[in-house]
């Protein structure tokens, strides 16, 4: 059994029993030859322009894929997505959650230009359809944030839906028909 990579989450939530650490398992990525070539041209292009050397980076090998909402993830380039909150202080480097790992190949696709980004996004499960929110884009509707119901997968399933409609995200608001027929 492969217990390394979940050491971080453990440390980082102490007050949560350890047997809970044990059950958590991270997305990890299968990244071609071709996408690390692209990813680490555009991060030394990057660095030559503007920008300064980047710890995440440089200890992990990895890609800063978005710098967005307070919470910095990299993908890197072992397959992991990491979430480091350096922005806001002191939430300890750990690895994204699946919502996070996804919405940062959906984000970091759309900044890099690197649309091999987005077919490390899993495909839906037997069970899963078109997102009815987005239609399968992946985003909301003015392409300001990724879809809120499928989180940038543009699939979603049963139990997504639920949630959905739990929290009233889903289905949207509709004016009520005119004449309303009422048996
Ligand atoms: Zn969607």
């Amino acid at each position: 059994m492969r217990s390394g990579p979940l050491i971080s989450l453990c440390v980082s939530s102490s007050l949560t029993p350890s047997a809970r650490c044990e059950t958590v398992a991270r997305m990890r990525f299968v990244l071609s030859a071709t996408l690390l070539l692209e990813l680490r041209q555009r991060r030394t292009a990057q660095r030559a322009q503007k920008r300064a050397a980047d710890e995440v980076e440089d200890v992990h090998d990895a890609f800063l894929l978005d710098s967005g909402m307070g919470t910095m993830l990299y993908l890197a380039s072992d397959g992991r997505v990491l979430a480091s909150g350096s922005t806001w202080g002191d939430e300890p480097l750990r690895e994204a959650i699946d919502d996070e790992a996804i919405a940062a190949l959906v984000v970091g696709a759309e900044e890099t230009g690197i649309v091999a980004l987005l077919q490390l996004v899993p495909g839906p499960p037997r069970e899963g359809s078109a997102c009815p929110r987005c239609c399968g884009e992946r985003w909301e509707a003015d392409r300001m944030g990724i879809c809120l119901l499928c989180r940038g997968r543009g699939w979603v399933v049963p139990s997504m839906l639920d949630a959905a409609r739990s929290i009233g995200l889903w289905p949207p608001e509709v004016a009520p028909p005119r004449a309303r027929r009422r048996g």
